[in-house]
């Protein structure tokens, strides 16, 4: 830290990404990335637009957001779209938590929430997980503050009910429930259909994983006119130009691209069922993730111990030093062959 740094900054607890080593080539399952390139319709756009960078990007990304609302099936007036789905989430953080209004969610989670509540200034309250890492919908209901939570969660992988959601909704009519659907294509229900019905809704999803452009950073929220309104207001007041020509095209090339989308969901939603059967036959015990990636922990190693052997072995998971889940190791869902590796080095490192 410098010398100059305020109070906040020095205070700060800083989100930790997957790590990226550049020691030598490793098989990556650590963050969640989609094993398969975006669209080839996606890259042609992004070649065609690549001319046209010394413009200024649409600040309102009209077509984009037509495509998006298109795609979700609801009006454009409902759509906003981020440079990756943690802004949107940031300025959901800027517009409705403050000292009054804590932000709330569950105690093992995505790790940005909290570093969203400090680097903003906000109070944050986490709920205990239940034991078997399921959400206890009770106890968020009637709270005082701003909701999130992510569905599925991560890095649990598991998913509650839109009954859930909506009691949710119905118990915080007057404070903003936000649903984080960045894993929703690997298998759970999108709450977008809710949007119409209660005000105080905002989804948010992205196109880093399902439609491989976590290098490219886009993501978007849907929600009420009003909701869209405010978080509009946050965008133009800190970066109009958020999502930038490339971007904004690959983004629609993707989305025209529904095929693709589809058959790489599919292959991944196998390879994860491959995953997480092999894992069971080696003994460990897998939550009925319904992501990208797989929450594993064996009773005949560390998860910790199980990180660093893999990565000796030149395969990246993801571990994290946190009670509860510190046994556990979270495995992000790469190629068919990528998985084969992946447990032939398990099978290795547990000398079976
Ligand atoms: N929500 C959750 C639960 C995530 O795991 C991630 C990815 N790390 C994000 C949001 C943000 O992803 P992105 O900014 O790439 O859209």
């Amino acid at each position: 830290m410098s010398k100059f740094a305020n109070g906040k900054i020095n205070k700060l607890d800083a989100y930790v990404p997957g790590e990226q080593p550049k020691d030598k080539k490793y098989i990556k399952l650590n963050t969640n990335e989609s094993p398969y390139p975006p669209s080839p319709l996606a890259v042609k756009y992004a070649c065609d637009e690549l001319e046209s960078v010394r413009l200024y990007p649409d600040p309102d990304c009209t077509n984009l957001i037509n495509a998006i609302a298109k795609t979700v099936n609801v009006s454009p007036k409902n759509v906003i779209v981020s440079n990756g789905s943690d802004e949107v989430l940031n300025f959901a953080f800027i517009a409705y938590a403050d000292e009054n209004n804590p932000a709330i969610f569950p105690d093992i989670t995505y790790g940005f929430y909290k570093v969203f509540a400090g680097v903003n200034g906000v109070p944050f309250e986490e709920i205990a997980l239940k034991d078997d890492f399921s959400i206890d919908i009770n106890e968020y209901l009637d709270k005082n503050g701003v909701i999130f939570i992510a569905n599925p969660n991560a890095p649990t992988g598991l998913e509650i009910s839109l009954e859930d959601i909506e009691l949710l909704l119905k118990s915080n009519p007057d404070r903003v429930v936000v649903i984080d659907e960045a894993y929703v294509d690997f298998g759970g229900k999108s709450a977008i259909s809710l949007i119409d019905k209660y005000d105080n809704l905002l989804v948010t999803q992205t196109f880093s994983k399902s439609r491989s452009m976590a290098g490219a950073r886009l993501g978007f929220g849907v929600a009420s006119e009003k909701i869209i309104e405010d978080l509009n207001k946050v965008k133009y007041s800190t970066n109009p130009y958020n999502v930038n020509r490339v971007t904004a095209v690959m983004g629609i090339g993707a989305l025209e691209d529904n095929k693709y989308f589809e058959n790489n969901i599919s292959s991944i939603i196998e390879s994860r069922e491959y995953t997480q059967n092999e894992l069971k036959k080696l003994g460990f015990t897998c939550t009925n993730s319904k992501t990208n990636f797989v929450f594993a922990k064996s009773d005949k190693i560390s998860g910790e111990e199980l990180y660093l052997k893999l990565k000796e072995n030149g395969i990246l998971v993801r571990h994290f030093k946190k009670d509860r889940i510190s046994n556990y190791v979270r495995v992000s869902i790469g190629s068919f062959e990528e998985m084969q590796a992946f447990i032939g080095a398990v099978r290795k490192i547990l000398g079976e």
